[in-house]
Parts: structure tokens; sequence; C-alpha cells
């Protein structure tokens, strides 16, 4: 029996509907280095329009691929709702993509357009004559006549594209499985693959960002999207706050630790998310000049592990509960949220906490040992996580579901690798090339990472396995000290002594002034392993 229900799709340009009329004073804030701009949502409605007005004028009728190479400010958000809500393809292009990947994202994706921010044109410009597809650029926020247009290829400004637009558009109505956005990965091996979202899985993906028990995004909240809208889609927040009505802080381009503390002291939003790395640069920084930031409600931190010793550090020290959550660009990113159940008490609600999180209902998970075999949820048993639901991606762009180092069966393979316990929350012990294998033991360097920052000495660590001839590999911390701070690999040692394995204990030691990052703020351990192996560490042995 067919149900007797109605059959809305569920798309952005409904989203962008509702947000413009139903929450028309909410705010998109764009921080400008001595102030802010600032667009309400139904501003946001006209900018929009007359952005698809502009883009429909250089012949985006149909899917094309619209590329923006652009920091998270309202000219990006005006982009992110035209361009699906036009029934276009938003192409959010990673502005810290090696040259070479960059080029290559565009080419595949077959961008049309690409949007491209004033302060970034000396950066796109050496790759443009590189992109064969695109045939407009539009320059915001900055001097168009810096750009030289290869053959075949417009320069425009974007105001004077945009000022002669209409501000209304006929939106669509488009097919709720097409198409909205796509997001290539940004992983340390083998071309970036594409992701790309339909309007359904972007749609439920907000809802779940807005939800209790998830990041909780709220009507009254003022949330500061730190993670760039070329990761990851922000995960999650714009089209979040458009369905909710929260408004938005944008930091533009200014991301260091004291800009972030400006913005939070002048616009005092209430939520934020970003990677550790900028919590823990933040963290030193309000070390050294205290301010009062408990406006915010909580923060989210992801993208990488939460050392527990950041998460004690911000609630404790400022006030600030700092949410741990899980997911991958292939995952919209949001996979799991680590709220402790009700029924915690004392210890165990950290210990919940500390956990990668807890699956919702959209998202199914399973655990695979090496030979192919399930795991039960025990909090002991540690595999691979597999992972399946509306918004994960089945397939990359341009390739196949039935690729066995991605998908399996129907469900993707994360590549990450932890355990998960019995009510559903996940530990991630590692990515699975990061593991050290010691001895036909795992060691995780998550763990010893975690454990090694928890010194007050410590600002970052890193743990890479490196070639043994005994254990087959053993672990080397890379350390970043806090500055002004010492203390000796031997001390380091012995503060480990009594909080991991004895056998785990690295016996390889090198201080660095920092950790490689990849272009998303990420630890890079395959640059890291190549400077150990091009000797260029200063390794300590015990
Ligand atoms: P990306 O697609 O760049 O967002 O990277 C996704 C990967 O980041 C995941 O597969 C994990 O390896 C890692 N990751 C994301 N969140 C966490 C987290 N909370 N703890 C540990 N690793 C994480």
């Amino acid at each position: 029996m067919l149900s007797t229900m109605q059959d809305g799709h569920l798309s952005i340009g409904t989203l962008l509907r509702h947000a413009t009329k139903v929450h028309a004073t909410s705010e998109i804030v764009t921080w400008t280095g001595s102030g802010t701009r600032r667009e309400t949502f139904a501003d946001l409605g006209k900018h929009a329009a007359r952005l698809a007005n502009a883009l429909r004028s250089l012949g985006v009728t149909g899917d094309q691929r619209v590329g923006t190479f652009m920091w998270n400010n309202a000219e990006h958000m005006a982009a992110y709702a035209a361009i699906p809500a036009m029934g276009a393809v938003l192409h959010t292009l990673n502005i810290r993509l090696f040259p070479e990947q960059l080029v290559f994202v565009a080419n595949h994706a077959e961008d049309h357009v690409v949007l491209v921010d004033g302060t970034l044109v000396p950066l796109f410009a050496k790759q443009l004559p590189h992109l064969k597809t695109v045939r407009h650029v539009i320059v915001a926020n900055g001097d168009v006549s810096t750009l030289q247009a290869p053959e075949g290829v417009e320069v425009h400004s974007y105001d004077e594209l945009l000022a002669s637009q209409p501000d209304t558009f006929d939106w669509p109505d488009v097919d709720e499985r097409s198409a909205a956005a796509m997001c290539y990965t940004s992983g340390t091996t083998g071309d970036p693959k594409g992701v790309a979202y339909s309007h359904r899985s972007l749609w439920l993906h907000s809802m779940q960002v807005c939800m209790t028990d998830s990041m909780r995004l709220a009507e009254s909240d003022k949330a500061l999207a730190i993670v760039p809208m070329f990761h990851a889609m922000s995960w999650g927040l714009p089209y979040a706050a458009l369905m909710i009505g929260a408004s938005l802080v944008m930091p533009d381009r200014f991301l260091q630790p004291e800009p972030i503390a400006q913005i939070l002291a002048a616009e005092k939003p209430t939520f934020a998310a970003a990677v550790p790395t900028i919590w823990q640069g933040l963290l030193q920084y309000l070390d050294a000049n205290p301010q009062d930031v408990s406006h915010l409600r909580e923060v989210v931190v992801g993208g990488s592990a939460a050392p527990p010793s950041l998460m004690h550090a911000f609630e404790e020290r400022y006030g600030v509960p700092v949410l741990h959550a899980w997911g991958m660009t292939e995952t919209s990113p949001l996979g799991s949220v680590a709220r402790p159940p009700h029924t915690a008490t004392g210890e165990q609600v950290w210990a919940y906490r500390y956990t990668q999180g807890r699956f919702p209902a959209s998202v199914s998970a399973r655990l695979i040992s090496e030979s192919g075999e399930e795991l039960p949820w025990d909090d002991e048993s540690v595999g691979e996580l597999e992972v399946q639901g509306p918004w994960i991606a089945a397939s990359y762009h341009g390739g196949s579901a039935v690729d066995p180092e991605k998908f399996h069966d129907g469900w993707l393979r994360t590549g990450d690798v932890g355990k998960i316990s019995p009510d559903g929350f996940l530990t991630l012990t590692d990515r699975s090339k990061d593991v050290i294998k010691s001895g036909g033991e795992w060691i995780s360097s998550v763990d010893l990472e975690n454990a090694v920052m928890g010194h007050p000495a410590v600002a970052e660590a890193a743990v890479i396995g490196v070639p043994d001839e005994k254990w087959d590999e053993r672990p080397l911390v890379a350390v970043v000290l806090r500055q002004g701070q010492q203390v000796t690999a031997a001390e380091l040692r012995e503060f480990l002594a009594d909080k991991v394995a004895k056998w785990q204990l690295p016996e390889h030691w090198s201080f660095i002034e920092e950790v490689p990052k990849t272009s998303v703020g990420k630890f890079d351990k395959k640059r890291l392993r190549a400077m150990n192996s091009d000797g260029k560490l200063d390794v300590t042995h015990f």
C-alpha cells in the first residue's frame, strides 16, 4: 500500500526560501579584520538571486559545476545558497590543496565557472591556465585587474556582475536525488576523490546537525564557523543555519588565534566548530591573554581525535564544554557525536565524552576484522569501521561503487580503526595506515598522542611507527613544546609510565618546531614518516 502523504522534494531551494522568509532577520556576519560586514537572511535571499541571475547569464543553465575558491564569508554563503538552488552544482575547492591536486579536482569536476576571493587571486592565477573546462572566473572582494585571463576565459568583477542583476530568481523545483554540492577528499595518498552530495542528503544531514543529541544547533545560536566551507561543507553549519535560523559568524581569512579571540570578544558567538589544531592554538593564546569566552555554550571539535587535555582545559579553565564528533568528507560529514547517555554519572561522563561519539539513527555502523569478519560491539574488539546511511557516499564522482578499497557490499570503508561499545559509542584508535604493529600487537598512535599531550609542557605530539628489526615497528613521538616550556624525552617517558602499558612505552623521541599538517589542518603523518626516513628528525633513542 502506498502512503497518502505529499512527496515534496527536500531541496536547497526550499531551505533558502524558508530561511529568507521565516528567519529573515537572522544574520551572516563576516569579519573584516577590524569589524564586520552584516547581511540578514532576507538580504542573503536577494544576494543569492543576483548571483543565480549572473551565473545564468554566463551559461549556467543546467547542472554545470560552479567552483568556489574562497574563505568563509557572505559571498561564499551566497554561493552555497544560489548554486544548488538554481539546479547547478557547487564545487568547493580547497584553497590549501597542492597546485597539481587543485588542477586535478577542477578538471575532474569539469568546473565551468569559478568564484575566487580577491585575496586568493595570486594563488589561483598560477593554476588557471591549466584548468581545461573553466570559461569564467568571478573575482569577489578584490581587484579584478590583477588576474590575467588565458585565452577562452573571461574574468569578471563580482560586484559589477551582480550589480545589474534582479534580486529575485524563480528557483526551480530540483529533484532531491540530484547533486547539489561536491567536495573532494583531502587524503594524503593518491588523487583526491569527489563526493557529490544530493539535495536530499544535505537536507537530512542539516536536520541531524540541529538535533538535540547531535550538534544541537538552534535558532538562538550564533555559530562561529571556523571549519572552512571548502572542507566537508563546513561540517554542515551553513545549510543547518538556513534550516533552523541560527546566525552565522564567518571569520573570512582571519584564522589565527589572535583574530579568532577578537571575533569572540566582538560577536560573542554561542557555538563554534573547528579542528583540534585551531583549539590548541586558541587555548595557548587565551592562556597568555585571558578573556571571557563563557558566551560559548559549547564548541565542537572533530576532524582529528580531540586530546582529553584540550577538552579539560577549555571546560575547567574557560567554562566552555567541548563536544567531540567524528566524520569524513564521505559522510557529509557528521558520523557520530559524543553526548553521554543521561544515565552516565561521574567519571563515566568523561569516558563517554572522550570517545568519537554515538551513531545517530541514520548512520549504521559495523566493525570488520582483518580477516573480513564482522566483530561484536563489546568495546574491546578492534577492526575497521564501515558505515552506511542516507548521507554517506555510495561511490565517488566518475568512479564506481565496486571499489574494494573504499566500498564493501554497499558499505563505506572508512579506513578508521577502532571499537564500539554495546550502546553504540565509537572509539577510534587509528587510521588503518597509521596503526603501529609491534610484535603482533597493535599500538594506538592516538592513545599515545593523547597521553603525551596531557603533559603541561607539550603543545602537540604526533606518533608514527618506525621500522624495528625485532618488533617490526615501534612508536616514535614527535613533540612540539609550548612556548617557553622545557621537558626532556626521559621526563616524558617517565610521565607516560603509569598511563600506557609498559611494552607500548615509546623509545624514539624527537622535538620539532611544528607537526607537518595536511591541507585541512590534520597531522600529516606521511610527511612525518618521510622526514624521519630522510634523517631530518633529530631523534633520541632509549
Ligand atoms: P576528512 O574527510 O578530511 O574530513 O577526514 C576524515 C578522517 O578524519 C576520518 O576518516 C578520520 O580518520 C579523521 N577524523 C575525523 N574526526 C575524527 C575524530 N573525532 N577522531 C579521530 N579522527 C577523526
